[in-house]
């Protein structure tokens, strides 16, 4: 069967939620596209720094990969964590991370939990057990890595920092939010970032309308070797993200093109909204200085040492 786009070379992808057949150089272009469309709705295509966080799993590799297809490679920079995880940041993962970036004529930066925070993430939830709490991993990790993400982001001076977050984490996250009935939070999502604390960088998510198997069969199609070992904390992550993700796709299976269409309906509510109101700064946490949520003293990363006993501080948490 011949590709619906170019009707020469041969079909190798099912796309659902369009119902079209492409060949891989389609398949190609139409991610790239669909990148650089939502990369100028962000900003991204007017701005003369940006930092991308990179891990080296697929979806890092397609964004500095896509991204480079139309933004010059020396307005990017990259910046990789590692979080200190036993048997998961590998050296071998490393290098190729970096030979993938010196290809695109990316520059990278490297940090460590250890060396930024003082603790590995594998010290953090080995204390934090130690004191019988049942924080996940995850909940260190992902505050960590947002708070030196936005650090580095203030440091190179970037106008915007980029995450690879794909179609499937970003309808996770919108359906996780209003069940939550976090609205403040959920409002922050929409597509054109907001700035609500003149410590913080603003965040864009490029791939936030391209779904996680398309970001795979991107990654596999360029012959990107991207990091396969699953994290061992994986089988902490939230349960409320399991049930949601399960759930959204078999919303997916029956109806395709469901999780797009929640992505972008929230899109318009979102901007909506931040037309009509006034949104306030957030707080700065009174140890770290680092902005913190509406109604805190302490961030949560504070918290969390302090909770976990690696961190002695006069103020006690909130809750
Ligand atoms: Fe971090 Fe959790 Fe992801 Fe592991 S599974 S890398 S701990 S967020
Ligand atoms: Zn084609
Ligand atoms: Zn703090």
């Amino acid at each position: 069967m011949k590709c619906d786009v170019c009707k020469s070379k041969d079909a190798v992808i099912l796309q659902p939620h369009t119902g079209r057949r492409l060949c891989k150089d389609c398949f190609i272009d139409d991610i790239q596209n669909r990148v650089k469309k939502e990369a100028e709705k962000e900003g991204l295509t007017k701005a003369n720094k940006i930092l991308l966080a990179v891990s080296g799993g697929k979806d890092s590799l397609t964004l500095a990969d896509t991204l480079a297809s139309f933004i010059d490679p020396k307005k990017l920079i990259s910046f990789n964590i590692v979080e200190g995880i036993g048997g998961y940041n590998r050296s071998d993962q490393a290098k190729k991370l970096k030979k993938y970036l010196d290809d695109l004529g990316i520059e990278l930066i490297s940090t460590s939990f250890k060396k930024e925070v003082g603790f590995t993430l594998d010290d953090m939830v080995r204390s934090s057990h130690d004191k019988g709490l049942n924080i996940s991993a995850c909940t260190f990790c992902g505050g960590f890595r947002r708070k030196l993400i936005n650090a580095a982001g203030r440091e190179v001076k970037a106008d915007l920092v980029a995450t690879g977050h794909n179609l499937d984490d970003e309808a996770q996250t919108i359906v996780i939010n209003l069940l939550r009935g976090d609205i403040k939070r959920l409002i922050r999502l929409g597509e054109i970032p907001v700035k609500l604390s003149d410590k913080f960088v603003l965040r864009v998510k490029p791939l936030r309308k391209i779904y996680e198997w398309e970001t795979t069969m991107y990654a596999y199609y360029k012959g990107f070797e991207f990091q396969e070992v699953e994290c061992p904390y994986i089988s902490m992550k939230p349960t409320l993200r399991a049930k949601v993700r399960d759930l959204l796709y078999s919303l997916e299976s029956k109806k395709p093109g469901s999780l797009l269409t929640i992505v972008e309906e929230f899109d318009k509510i979102s901007e909506e909204y931040k037309r009509n109101s006034e949104l306030k700064d957030l707080p700065k946490c009174k140890i770290c200085g680092e902005p913190t949520s509406y109604g805190r003293d302490v961030c949560k990363n504070c918290e969390l040492l302090i909770k976990s006993g690696l961190l002695n501080h006069q103020y006690l948490p909130m809750s």
